[in-house]
């Protein structure tokens, strides 16, 4: 650690003598001068951490020495020897700021050092308080920085902090473009600034900092920082400027504050506090950039699903058509054989009557096929009225037994007893119902077991066919619900896609459940008041 350095400036040469005997003895360095201009002029160059200082000097006095010291090393801690230990003058050093007074001739080295350890410890406690209100803004820069992600109005918010909290009229930052090898001016505030900058130790202000990587201070008028430095910040006509680096993963760059001529240095507290200001300014901006990433990426993430639902939506369609063709075109070709058949003049009339029969007869099967696609994009047109499910499943089952025994398929129901009537179109639901009917006992050829139960379930009705079939291959359980998708040789494919969109316009759900045991699973569930849930 750093020994504390104390300049002692007395026209006496016996007290200055005295002082520095007594001060290296306490482990402290000393500087001392018997002439107070050549003081003020090691303070021009040097630091040290406290001034003890004679008030009545010739030449510059005491006090002056103070109020230069105090301007320029408001950080020294300062603490005045006088011999006219009177009330004026403890009231004038106490204003110009001083630590601590010192009476001459004072009788031991304890009373001397305790005098200096005292003024040490006040100045250090006055810059933490110092220091504490300076850090409550940038605790608030720090949070308006965070809150905004959006990159351009996070620099302007960034130029106005540096500007506020700064006391200063211009402010630019430049980034770094790997691209270009160049700092670029991004924002600025006040004066114009150069669009380009060179990262070089060699380079003006901004290249320098950048190249360096640490904060620079130049005043002008205080000589302050290297000549060349001052004089760039001269030929563009600024008097004072504070540069910090800002260094993160995602950001790299130069931010500038500045003083026109005619305004006050920077102090080291200034410095201190833009450099802070610079480190929160640099992790706001890298939180930006993030953000905006974060941002796009959801964005692209979203346009990719959509192009999954458009293709998928294709593929149907793609599906959908090429079933349809295949659908209407074989009646059709077989409307076509018959009638060319029917035209042959050979023939005789019963023939061709049986020939255009047969026509007729694809025909139907044609418009039967169109008549149930339109169904399907049509269902709910009719009215709806209050259907009690488990009487029209009673009424459909007892429609069906017959086919039903004959296979040797056993149907067993189980209907709650609190089954509220639902708003529904009858014909509509008799046709689902039937569909699945249908398919269970196409899926139990040599007989089985269909269960039908049907319970209210939180405002709506649940129905659950379950038969003991084999079931339907995990492949094709996506496929199913698809118009025209069918593994049965006569099979239109159409029943289950047509029940899902009618079962749909009622605000329900028609869907597979997953595979308990043997046999597949089919689960309605149909709003009681009928609609959208
Ligand atoms: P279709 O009965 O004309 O084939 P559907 O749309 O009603 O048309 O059914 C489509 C396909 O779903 C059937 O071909 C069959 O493969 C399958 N499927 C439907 N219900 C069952 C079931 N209960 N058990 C096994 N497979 C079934």
């Amino acid at each position: 650690m750093n020994r504390t350095r104390i300049l002692v400036v007395d026209d006496e040469a016996a007290i200055v003598r005295l002082c520095e005997r007594l001060l290296r003895r306490a482990g402290y360095e000393v500087v001392s001068f018997v002439e107070s201009p050549a003081a003020a002029d090691f303070l021009r160059r040097e630091r040290v951490d406290l001034l003890l200082v004679d008030v009545r000097m010739p030449v510059l006095n005491g006090f002056d020495l103070i109020v230069e010291a105090r301007q320029r090393h408001p950080e020294m801690a300062i603490l005045i020897m006088t011999g006219f230990g009177t009330m004026e003058m403890a009231v004038q050093a106490l204003r110009q700021g001083v630590d601590g007074i010192l009476l001459k001739p004072f009788e031991t080295g304890e009373e001397l050092i305790g005098a200096v350890r005292q003024a040490l410890a006040d100045h250090q406690r006055k810059r933490d308080v110092a220091r504490m209100q300076a850090l409550r803004p940038l605790f608030d820069i720090t949070e308006t920085l965070l809150a905004e992600t959006n990159l351009p109005r996070l620099l302007d918010l960034i130029m106005t902090a540096v500007c506020g909290h700064l006391r200063c009229e211009h402010a630019a930052f430049y980034r770094y473009s790997s691209e270009t090898n160049e700092l670029e001016l991004v924002v600025r505030r006040g004066m114009e600034f150069p669009a380009r900058e060179v990262s070089s130790l060699e380079g003006g202000l901004i290249g320098r900092t950048d190249a360096l990587g640490a904060p620079l201070w130049v005043s002008v008028p205080e000589g302050v920082g290297e000549a060349d430095l001052r004089a760039d910040l001269s030929a563009r006509g600024l008097a004072h400027a504070m540069t910090a680096p800002i260094i993160r993963q995602k950001v790299r760059g130069v931010l500038l504050a500045g003083r026109g001529k005619g305004a006050p240095s920077f102090h080291e507290a200034d410095l201190e506090m833009f450099i802070l200001l610079a480190r929160q300014a640099g992790v706001a901006m890298e939180n930006a950039e993030l953000y905006e990433e974060l941002r796009q990426y959801v964005r692209q993430v979203e346009e990719s699903q959509q192009a999954l639902v458009r293709a998928e939506k294709l593929a149907t369609a793609g599906r959908l058509t090429a079933s349809i063709a295949h659908e209407i075109n074989n009646p059709l070709q077989a409307v076509q054989n018959c009638l060319h058949l029917a035209q042959r003049a050979e023939l005789d009339a019963t023939k061709r009557q049986e020939y255009l029969a047969l026509a007729q007869a694809e025909l139907e099967r044609l418009m039967k096929t169109v008549q149930r696609m339109l169904e399907f994009y049509r269902p709910g047109s009719l009215e709806r009225q209050q259907v009690m499910v488990d009487v029209l499943l009673q009424q459909v089952l007892a429609l069906m037994s017959p086919q039903l025994e004959q296979r040797g398929i056993r149907v067993t129901t189980g209907f709650s007893s609190k089954l509220p009537p639902i708003l529904a179109v009858k014909s509509q639901l008799e046709q689902v119902f039937i569909n699945l009917i249908v398919n269970a006992y196409d899926a139990m050829p040599e007989g089985g077991e269909l269960r039908i139960t049907a319970r209210p379930v939180r405002g709506m009705v649940e129905i659950i066919f379950r038969d003991t079939g084999p079931g339907i291959p995990p492949e094709d359980r996506v496929r199913i619900f698809e118009p025209f998708f069918s593994t049965k040789p006569q099979g239109t494919g159409l029943g289950l896609s047509v029940s899902y969109g009618i079962v749909a316009a009622h605000g329900g759900n028609l869907d597979l459940l997953p595979e308990r045991s043997r046999g597949a699973s089919f689960r309605i569930l149909l709003p009681i008041r009928g609609e959208r849930t």
